[in-house]
């Protein structure tokens, strides 16, 4: 394994790189023109020169880093036509599956390169004519591709490129025996690419388990935001939470925003609220029907709605350009779950805004979560709807990982976090 680390140089010169430059054919080319990208990203300028040789690859990248591109360009670029599937991505959601293809089918344009997602919830016909014909490309979620596989209709023998996307994820939903599976059959000369974004031990032993003189790569180090993401932390009573998201909502600025809810009986809740209050919001969670949760993604991404309410079902893989806020109405369990609900907003390049309720029950889960991520949020206490039900100035937040908490003067001697969670409890009240 080699480790590519650059300085900070390097990085400098090498963002004046061209997709040419990268070795991106003429055919590639055209149709990034077309999508509008103009230079590659970080991870695209690290990837597609070492990718385009047949190297193996470890990707350390977030969704929103421009990673399908870093992957599938010179994926693409190795395809030979006539030898039916060569390329097959594997991804943990439906939605993701589904917004790969749709990338890949976009990149392919100006080639005879066919792309086809397989995952279940959906018919199997257009499944089965895509493997029949032997499209390029699959993107597959695991169980429905095993599924085809144990039935004998996959035929794996020319793939060259097999791409394990949101390893992390793949391996947190338990999707570690079916990967096992698809790994047994696909044949032992080709190459593998793993993009994940973070690398716990699980996945760094995957990586390194079934890539071989794997170059690695890092977008950005893990638990960093995307640029242009301002983080914004309310303290509000649970009961209070509508309230402060109307509140919210009043300001015209909040364009289209992806609201994330810890259950789905939550996610309708506020649904309907917001219906109520004559906000025009679709829910997306995985209790919905297929159909269902594709018609409410797309009228979210047309802007027919203002508001998404979703559940972790669409933190990853959803690509929809221009949500200016995204709101965390619940302090997300897990810390990496952060990263990846802020990380649908800002994306590529664009500015947004990420917002955390934290209710005082929360400040447990809060405090792990800046540990986890390493940085300071900033604190709001608007006074009709802090859980404290004083008054305060905007406050700067937790310590983290060993730094000074910017807590301004004025807030008394010791900022919330400081305090144990029984004297917490004990001050709240709660
Ligand atoms: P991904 O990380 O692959 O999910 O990509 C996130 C978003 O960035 C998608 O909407 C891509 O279309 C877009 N994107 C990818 N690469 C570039 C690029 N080089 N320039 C501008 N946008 C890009």
């Amino acid at each position: 394994m080699e480790d590519e680390t650059e300085d900070e140089t390097k990085e400098q010169s090498s963002e004046q790189q061209t997709f040419e430059d990268l070795g991106v054919s003429r055919a590639l080319r055209a149709s990034i023109e077309a999508l509008g990208w103009e230079v590659p990203t970080p991870i695209q300028i690290k990837s597609i020169p070492t990718a385009l040789s047949g190297t193996d690859l470890v990707g350390i990248a977030q969704t929103g880093t421009g990673k399908t591109g870093a992957f599938m360009l010179p994926s693409l670029e190795r395809i030979e036509m006539g030898k039916g599937l060569q390329v097959l991505v594997l991804c943990p959601t439906r939605e993701l599956a589904q917004q790969v293809c749709d990338d890949t089918e976009a990149l392919a344009k100006g080639t005879r390169v066919r792309a086809a997602s397989i995952y279940g919830g959906v018919g199997y016909d257009p499944q089965l004519t895509a493997l029949k014909e032997g499209f390029e490309v699959i993107t597959a979620t695991p169980g429905r591709f095993l599924d085809h596989l144990g039935r004998g209709r996959v035929d794996l023998k020319n793939v060259r490129t097999f791409v394990l996307d949101e390893a992390d994820r793949m391996l947190d939903m338990g999707f570690r025996p079916q990967i096992e599976g698809v790994l047994r059959e696909l044949p032992r000369t080709r190459q593998t690419m793993l993009f994940s974004a973070t690398m716990p031990h699980g996945v760094h032993d995957l990586a390194s388990r079934i890539t071989k003189d794997a170059v690695w790569v890092e977008a950005a180090p893990s638990g960093t935001k995307a640029e242009g993401i301002t983080e914004l932390v309310y303290s509000v009573k649970p009961e209070m939470k509508p309230d402060l998201l109307l509140h919210l909502l009043e300001s015209p600025e909040w364009e289209q925003v992806l609201i994330f809810t810890r259950t789905k009986a939550g996610a309708d809740a506020l649904k309907a609220r917001l219906d109520r209050e004559g906000i025009r919001t679709e829910a997306l969670h995985s209790n919905l029907r297929m159909a269902n949760r594709t018609k409410a993604l797309e009228r979210f991404a047309q802007k027919k709605v203002r508001v998404l309410v979703a559940t972790d079902i669409a933190q990853r893989g959803l690509d929809v350009e221009g949500i200016s806020h995204v709101v965390n109405y619940d302090v997300p369990k897990d810390p990496e779950d952060y990263t990846h609900r802020i990380g649908r907003t800002a994306r590529a390049g664009a500015i947004g805004t990420a917002v955390t309720f934290l209710a005082a029950a929360d400040l447990g889960a809060f405090k792990s979560l800046t540990y986890h991520i390493g940085r300071d949020l900033e604190r709001i206490h608007l006074p009709d709807f802090d859980y404290a039900g004083t008054p305060q100035a905007v406050s700067g937040a937790s310590p983290t990982r060993g730094r000074h908490s910017r807590s301004p003067t004025g807030m008394g001697s010791r900022d919330a976090d400081d305090l144990t969670d029984e004297e917490l409890a004990d001050l709240l009240k709660y």
